[in-house]
C-alpha cells in the first residue's frame, strides 16, 4: 500500500466546467512498481551504452514501446534476431525469461541486461523449489504468457504445466478413481499463480484442483504468488464500486495487458459495467448514457500520461476530473515478497 508521497499528484491539464457528472480515480492504478523499475533500468541502460534490445516486449503498452524506441530500445523476438538487426546488448523483460537466455546471451557474444520484476523471481525460485520437493507443479495462469513461461522454463521439468481452468489440465478424476479412460493426478501436487491474476478466481480452481488431488493421502500445496501491486489494484477497484458507487468503470491498458483485462472482468464482476480500453478514442459515448459516476483504474503497464489523457477526454464529455489529480507515487515503496 502506497502511504507516504514526495510526489505531487498529477492533474489534468485541462479544466473544462462539466456538468453531467464525474470521474473517480481508484487509489492504486497504473504502472507497478515492478515495471517502473525495468523501464528505469532500461533507460539508464540505453542512455549509458547505447542502443538495446529487450526480447519480447518490454511493457504491455504501444505507447511507451513507441517512446522507448525513439530512446535506442527496440524489442526483438529472439537473441539471433537482435544479433541480426546489429544490437550487441539485449535485455530479459519484466516478465522474465527461462534460464535459456542467458546461454543465447553468451553464445552470441551480447550483453544480458536483467529487468526482472523480483516479484517474478521469487515465482521461478519457488517453482524449482517445489520441483526438488516432488511437486507436480501446476501454473495457474496463461501458457502464452511471457511469465508463465519463465515460470515453466525455470522449474526445469517436464512435470509442471500451465492452466486457466481444472478441465485443461490432463487429469479428469480424484486420486482413487478407477475406469478405462480415468486419469487420475500424482500424489504430490503444487499450484503457484501468474502474479497479475485474480485471487477469488486462483481460489476457485484451488478449490477444484484439491478435490482432485486430496483422496488416499495426496497432497495438494496452493501458493498464492498473485503480486502485492496486482492485489493492491484489485482491492482499490473494489473500493471504487463499494465506497464510490461508480456506475461505470474504464479500464485503461494496453490490449495485450493481462493484469489490465483482469480489472475489467473483476468490475463486470461486481456487478458494474466494466470496459478495457486502451486510449481515450475506444470510449464509446453510448457506455456514458445515464451514467453520473465514471470510475477509473489502469493496468500496471499504464503510463500517467494516457490515464490523464482519459481524464481529459472524460472531462471533454462533461465529467468533472477528480479534485486530487489521478493519484500520487511513493519512490520508496518497495512491495513484500
Ligand atoms: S505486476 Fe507485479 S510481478 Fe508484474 S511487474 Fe508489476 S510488481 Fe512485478
Amino acid at each position: 500500500m502506497v502511504t507516504a508521497t514526495t510526489e505531487a499528484p498529477i492533474a489534468p491539464s485541462v479544466a473544462i466546467a462539466p456538468s453531467r457528472g464525474r470521474v473517480v480515480v481508484a487509489d492504486e492504478l497504473g504502472y507497478c512498481w515492478g515495471v517502473r523499475r525495468a523501464l528505469d533500468i532500461i533507460q539508464d541502460a540505453a542512455g549509458a551504452a547505447g542502443p538495446i534490445a529487450p526480447i519480447g516486449d518490454v511493457i504491455h503498452n504501444p505507447q511507451v514501446v513507441e517512446r522507448l524506441r525513439a530512446r535506442g530500445v527496440e524489442g526483438a523476438g529472439s537473441v539471433d534476431e537482435a544479433v541480426d538487426r546489429g544490437f550487441k546488448r539485449v535485455a530479459i523483460t519484466a516478465h522474465g525469461m527461462g534460464p535459456h537466455l542467458a546461454g543465447e546471451a553468451e553464445a552470441a557474444g551480447v550483453e544480458l541486461v536483467d529487468t526482472t520484476c523480483p516479484l517474478v523471481t521469487k515465482v521461478q525460485r519457488l517453482a524449482q523449489k517445489l520441483v526438488r520437493q516432488g511437486y507436480f507443479l501446476v501454473v495457474y495462469g496463461d501458457s502464452y504468457h511471457p511469465e508463465v513461461r519463465s515460470v515453466i522454463g525455470w522449474a526445469g521439468t517436464t512435470k509442471a504445466i500451465a492452466a486457466k481452468k481444472v478441465a485443461d489440465l490432463p487429469w479428469n478424476a480424484p486420486r482413487g478413481a478407477t475406469g478405462p479412460d480415468v486419469v487420475t493426478p500424482p500424489r504430490k501436487v503444487a499450484v503457484v499463480s501468474q502474479t497479475t491474476k485474480n485471487v477469488a478466481e486462483l481460489m476457485k480452481f484451488a478449490n477444484e484442483l484439491q478435490a482432485l488431488v486430496a483422496p488416499e493421502g495426496g497432497e495438494f500445496r496452493l501458493c498464492n504468488t498473485i503480486c502485492e501491486p496486482t492485489s493492491e489494484r484489485q482491492n482499490a477497484l473494489r473500493r471504487l464500486v463499494e465506497r464510490d458507487r461508480v456506475d461505470l468503470i474504464l479500464a485503461i491498458g494496453g490490449k495485450k495487458s493481462s493484469n489490465t483485462a483482469r480489472l475489467a472482468e473483476v468490475g463486470n464482476n461486481l456487478g458494474v459495467a466494466s470496459y478495457h480500453i486502451e486510449r481515450p478514442e475506444d470510449i464509446d459515448d453510448g457506455w456514458l448514457a445515464d451514467v453520473r459516476i465514471v470510475g477509473v483504474t489502469a493496468g500496471a503497464s499504464t503510463p500517467d500520461d494516457v490515464i490523464e489523457a482519459v481524464v481529459v477526454s472524460l472531462a471533454d464529455r462533461g465529467f468533472a476530473p477528480p479534485d486530487g489529480g489521478i493519484r500520487p507515487v511513493d519512490p520508496d515503496y518497495v512491495p513484500s515478497y
